[in-house]
């Protein structure tokens, strides 16, 4: 049996299996690891690495050609789409719940295809999560992207130029990305603030040595399985007010919050921005759902009215060396479930299998996105 590692597109920087994960795929029981030649390069994990690991470099046609188990990051471009084999298995993180026309071409190639971003939440899906993987990358990097744009310190300092305040941080969404935004401000010195319409995350927020936001009235699920859902016109009223009193003390807003397979909330509206002081700086990780921030757009960094507003949804991109190294063990223990002393063996029985098959015989396996297509 053979598993291919494709090349990912000009903005993506990583690859979805590092050299150190193909010793592990070998002693799996996978015949052959085929690369795409350069596949791993803006990584900084070069085709030496691959072939010292007992890896093959070959070209992207002959991953296509010959691998019975493709593996990617992001989705196939048409041209790639073409390409696919009848009964190839692929496996990404394809956000079919954003996008769930990307599920219509993978059936017509007869392709069964595994979306890891539709992983349950659940203690055995932990090591394959991906979201929480990438999410950690993003929230860290966000904090960094702000402390390289403000025209401010962090931390504070005493010294004989006079005494320097510390920022102020609000981190908006205290999920995976965002508690993790928190540890890092709050290493960089700054004290932090945080908004959750989850009951759960305040524990999280406080044992971080953050302050928690109040905003009563939010609605939660248990249905939802640990994710947030949508909220009534009143608390999102109520929420926008209180957002825009504690952002106009703040130097920095990271802005998280998510709703799968719906566009992000908007939370800090046009008059928030407007507020903020000048040099104030907004990084919003929802760009690509729509974002959090009335003003931000999406892949870009702006300046509105002084204050800027980064755009970036990718940030994993960005430290592409460890985000690759994250997603290709998440990937790794994902294949354990798939691989069977060197074969290929489909349980759609195991919940994690049946949750991130969108294609599959040309159906829909995973009853989350069956449910988000049929609206
Ligand atoms: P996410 O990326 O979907 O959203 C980020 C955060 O935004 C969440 O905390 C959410 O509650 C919050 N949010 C959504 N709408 C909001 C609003 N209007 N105002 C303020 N905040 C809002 O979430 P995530 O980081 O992927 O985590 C989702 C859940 O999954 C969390 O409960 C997390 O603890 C849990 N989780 C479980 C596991 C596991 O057990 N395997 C792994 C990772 C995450």
């Amino acid at each position: 049996m053979t598993l291919g590692i494709l090349k990912e597109g000009p903005s993506e920087n990583r690859v979805a299996i590092s050299p150190d994960t193909v010793p592990a795929l070998l002693k799996l029981g996978i015949e052959k690891v085929l690369v795409e030649k350069g596949a791993g390069e803006r990584a900084g994990m070069p085709d030496a690495a691959y072939q010292e690991a007992g890896a093959e470099i070959v070209s992207a046609d002959d991953v296509f050609a010959k691998s019975d188990i493709v593996v990617k990051i992001h989705r196939l471009s048409e041209d790639q789409l073409g390409r696919l084999r009848k009964g190839q298995i692929l496996i990404g993180q394809f956000n079919p719940l954003w996008e769930p026309s990307l599920v219509e071409p993978l059936h017509k190639a007869g392709v069964t295809a595994f979306s890891l971003d539709l992983l349950p939440r659940t203690t055995r899906a932990q090591a394959m999560d991906v979201l929480s993987s990438m999410a950690t990358v993003a929230g860290y990097k966000a904090v960094l992207l702000a402390a390289n744009h403000l025209p401010r310190f962090f931390p504070m300092f005493m010294t004989a130029a006079g005494t320097i305040k510390p920022a102020k941080v609000l981190i908006i969404g205290a999920g995976v990305a965002g508690l993790q935004a928190i540890a890092t401000a709050r290493r960089l010195g700054a004290v932090v603030e945080a908004f959750d319409v989850r009951t759960a995350a305040k524990e999280e927020v406080l044992s971080l040595g953050a302050k928690f936001v109040e905003v009563e009235g939010a609605v939660e699920s248990a249905a939802a399985g640990g994710y947030a859902v949508e909220q009534t016109e009143e608390f999102k009223k109520r929420q926008a007010e209180a957002v825009h009193e504690h952002s106009k003390n703040a130097d920095v807003i990271i802005c998280t919050a998510q709703i799968p397979g719906r566009r992000a909330p908007l939370i800090v509206h046009q008059h928030t921005v407007e507020a903020m002081q000048p040099g104030s700086v907004i990084v919003d990780l929802a760009a690509s759902t729509g974002g959090n921030c009335a003003v931000t757009k999406d892949g870009q960094t702006i300046v509105h009215k002084g204050v800027t507003v980064i755009g970036n949804s990718n940030l994993p991109a960005t430290l592409p060396y460890h985000a690759s190294a994250m997603y290709s063990k998440n990937m790794f223990n994902f294949l354990k479930l798939l691989v069977d002393k060197g074969e290929i063996k489909l349980n759609f029985e195991d919940d994690i299998i049946a949750a991130t098959c969108i294609s599959h015989e040309g159906q829909v396996v995973s009853e989350r996105l069956r449910q988000v297509m049929a609206g």
